[in-house]
């Protein structure tokens, strides 16, 4: 198993589309990594680059201690699992198993021991005679993954494996992944447009937008430590919300104030929110640090707005409150059992030790 390690590379295509920008990063040997962002930012062109299937405009990729830029995909030692499955549709699961070990003539008891401890962990045996179209999407994925492990690469590449199944099977094959991980213990790289798959998988998660990386953190601190608007938004369902309203001092307090409402602001970010007085901020609360008045002691007139109830979702183990006050609309993440109206008034707590803000121009992490 390898390191990975790509420096400063930009892919620039044709017509001038700046797809990644100075992208640096290093994987660590074993190490599940994610990259993840909205369509267009360019995450699977870095994955692309690192498998060798397209080139780097500048900068260095390095898998091992070896640079690959001038190494042909096939000679890299890697295995990419793509979106489409990419199965030959003539050869049953066995035959697209061990095509490539065919194809670099292994001997044959080592193919057929490679493809039966492969199938074993993905729990297809009894599927090797089948062909791609007699099995369904979810197995025809293990095919498709059970191809990359019969490789033993130094490194696995993953480009949205999960996104053409249905939600279940999605959440189901997630788990086999990450016990695959762990199985293996290989160096992963996985590219996903879904924030949960990228939160319930990576060591680290790489967030990148535009063709440039926002932040690599570890799941919790990207959460709680977001460095910027996009990336706290990004990261989060239902997503952090955000309010546009500016800092004021009365007395010797903070407030955050919108239009119809303030809150004041908690006293250890004073020295960070003072610098901000007068000016305009965007306040970020998560939808679980808005609470039903009446389920919190905590409540006090500076934390405390009212608002009205536009949407109930109930969604079973938790209702999703879609609020307004002043000029804003908020989501709130309240229990299960509490019970509510459209259209009720309500008085809403904000957690403000939780809170954030954002620059309202850099749109960069304040507090
Ligand atoms: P998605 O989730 O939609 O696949 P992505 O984040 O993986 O998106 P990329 O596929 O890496 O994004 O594309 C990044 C940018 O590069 C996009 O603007 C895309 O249109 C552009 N791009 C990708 N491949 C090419 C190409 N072969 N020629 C020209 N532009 C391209």
């Amino acid at each position: 198993m390898a390191q990975v390690s790509v420096k400063n590379i930009t892919k620039i295509f044709p017509g001038n589309v700046v797809a990644v920008q100075d992208v640096s990063l290093g994987v660590e040997n074993k190490e599940f990594v994610v990259l993840v962002g909205p369509s267009g930012c360019g995450k699977s062109t870095t994955l692309r680059m690192i498998a060798g299937l397209e080139k780097a405009t500048s900068g260095e990729i390095w898998i091992g201690n070896k640079m690959v830029n001038d190494v042909p995909a096939k000679d890299r030692d890697i295995a990419m699992v793509f979106q489409n499955y990419a199965l030959y549709p003539h050869m049953t699961a066995y035959e697209n198993l061990s095509f490539a070990l065919r194809l670099r003539k292994f001997p044959k008891a080592e193919i057929e021991s490679r493809v039966n401890d492969a199938a074993e962990i993905l729990g297809i045996k009894k599927l090797l005679n089948r062909r791609p179209r007699e099995l369904s999407g979810g197995q025809r994925q293990r095919v498709a993954v059970g191809r990359a492990i019969v490789r033993k690469p130094q490194v696995f590449l993953f480009d949205e494996p999960l996104s053409n199944l249905d939600a279940k099977m999605r959440v189901q094959m997630r788990t086999e992944l990450n016990k695959l991980h762990t199985r293996l213990q290989s160096t992963m790289i996985y590219v996903t447009h879904d924030q949960t798959e990228a939160m319930t998988m990576g060591n680290r998660i790489v967030v990148m937008k535009d063709g440039i990386i926002q932040q690599v953190a570890d799941p919790i601190t990207l959460y709680d430590k977001p460095v910027n608007k996009f990336v706290a938004g990004f990261i989060g369902s239902p997503p952090m919300n955000f309010i546009n309203g500016k800092i004021i001092k009365q007395g010797d307090k903070f407030f955050f104030k919108e239009d119809g409402f303030k809150v004041k602001i908690v006293e250890d970010m004073y020295a960070l929110i003072s610098k901000y007085e007068g000016k305009a901020v965007v306040f970020g609360i998560r939808p679980e640090d808005i609470h039903d008045k009446l389920f919190v002691s905590s409540a006090s007139p500076d934390n405390t707005i009212k608002a009205v109830v536009e949407i109930v979702e109930p969604m079973g183990a938790e209702i999703f409150l879609y609020i307004n006050a002043g000029k804003s609309s908020f989501i709130a993440r309240v229990g299960g059992h509490n019970k509510h109206e459209v259209n009720q008034d309500l008085d809403v707590v904000f957690d403000t030790s939780k809170a954030h803000f954002f620059d309202k121009d850099s749109e960069v992490i304040i507090i």
